[in-house]
């Protein structure tokens, strides 16, 4: 095993390429992992269907001759409020769409990888023999919150997310696994950060759909993030009133969570919100604000009017390209339908008028979701 002048080395390299935090972990099975076969058993992936992957189960397999994990932390809270306290001033909030804080700027695989090939690189100029090291962000079949975890990063909470004491939990990882035998950060008789969630419940009781099953175990087919991204088909009926304005993903089990409070700002310019330039329809409209719409409370009407060109355009380099149009315009109807919108001003006429032509289209999805959406603001 190499050194611990290397680890020590490697987290310091991290730290000065922008990271907020870096551990190194052996690549083990470790308990977490153990317990995968049976979430997936009983469903709770719904359609993530690379969430099987063998290799995800046991490090060993995720690459071969690997030894160690190095996992890299970034912050990517932001000035602006939480989900759970978030209104512009002087406006009907219902008719503007809830986007994931991690969402809001430019897509975090980019920024993250551009670090973590700059730390590849950087080993390679230090240890010169042959060894393997690949950078992942999401794509590799490994999990990080568990690498993270035992790296010393924090700890797994009853909403299922890394916690660190410091940091909260608006925070992106990304690992690079390599053949390096490098020293774990946490020494052998070392326990990872204990557990600080207590008696606390905040998350569990917070979510909309009830997606947790019991504590640390979420239903994923139940999980806003999971519907508005991941699903490609219709929202369950059960689950569209509860899904609020949610239009990408859902920060609630974290906004309500103790150690978000006093989350550090992330300076980082590529996740503060992107701002588009007005269309002509809005410029035109009397509801709108006279400023640029922002991925921060996007304007509902405005998403529901993109076209499928507009929004290739609009969202390149963004992780809202995701959720595909198709996926965001059938939320933004579900938030439409759930906005309070009620007859008898022009706002309904206009915004029943898109809601029209996307009832009349040939995709059932979206056909569906706007006729559910008309019929909820009767
Ligand atoms: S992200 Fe939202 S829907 Fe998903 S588990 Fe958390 S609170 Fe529930
Ligand atoms: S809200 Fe409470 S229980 Fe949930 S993750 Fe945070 S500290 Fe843990």
């Amino acid at each position: 095993m190499m050194p611990r002048a290397d680890t020590l080395w490697i987290v310091d390299q991290a730290k000065s390429l922008g990271f907020d935090l870096c551990g190194v972990v052996r690549a083990e099975k470790f308990p977490e992992l153990q317990r995968m076969p049976e979430w997936l058993a009983r469903g709770y992936a719904g359609e993530m269907k690379y969430l099987a992957d063998p290799r995800r189960a046991d490090p060993q397999n995720a690459m071969p001759g690997i030894r160690s994990a190095i996992v890299g932390l970034l912050n990517y809270n932001t000035a602006r409020p939480l989900s759970i306290n978030s209104a512009l001033p002087g406006e009907d909030s219902t008719r503007r769409g809830w986007i994931s804080r991690y969402a809001w700027g430019d897509d975090y695989h980019d920024v993250l990888r551009e670090r973590l090939d700059a730390l590849v690189e950087s080993l390679r100029e230090r240890f010169t023999g042959p060894f393997d090291a690949r950078a992942y962000v999401d794509t590799g079949p490994v999990q990080e919150r568990v690498l993270a975890k035992y790296a010393g990063l924090g700890w797994l909470g009853k909403n299922t997310l890394l916690l660190n004491q410091m940091l909260g939990s608006f925070f992106f990882l990304g690992a690079i696994l390599t053949t390096l035998d490098l020293e774990p950060t946490l020494g052998a008789n070392e326990l990872p950060p204990p557990d600080l969630c207590g008696s606390c419940r905040r998350c569990l009781d917070a979510c909309p759909t009830q997606a947790f099953v019991e504590p640390y175990v979420m239903d994923a087919r139940k999980c806003i993030s999971y519907l508005t991204i991941e699903l490609r088909g219709a929202i369950p009926e059960g689950l569209r009133e509860p899904m609020g304005n949610h239009v990408f993903g859902c920060d609630i089990c974290q906004d309500v969570c103790p150690w978000n409070r006093r989350a550090p700002i992330a300076t980082i310019p590529q996740f503060q919100p992107r701002v588009f330039p007005q269309t002509e329809e809005n410029l035109t409209s009397t509801s709108l604000p006279p400023q640029d719409e922002s991925l921060y409370l996007p304007g509902l009407e405005w998403l529901l009017g993109l076209s499928e060109a507009e929004f290739r355009e609009l969202f390149r380099g963004s992780p809202v390209k995701r959720a595909k149009w198709r996926g965001l315009i059938r939320n933004a109807c579900i938030a439409i339908g759930n906005s309070g919108l009620r007859p008898g001003t022009a706002d309904h006429t206009r915004i029943s008028d898109k809601l029209e032509r996307l009832a009349a289209s040939g995709d059932q999805v979206l056909a569906e979701s706007a006729r559910w959406a008309l019929s909820h603001i009767q």
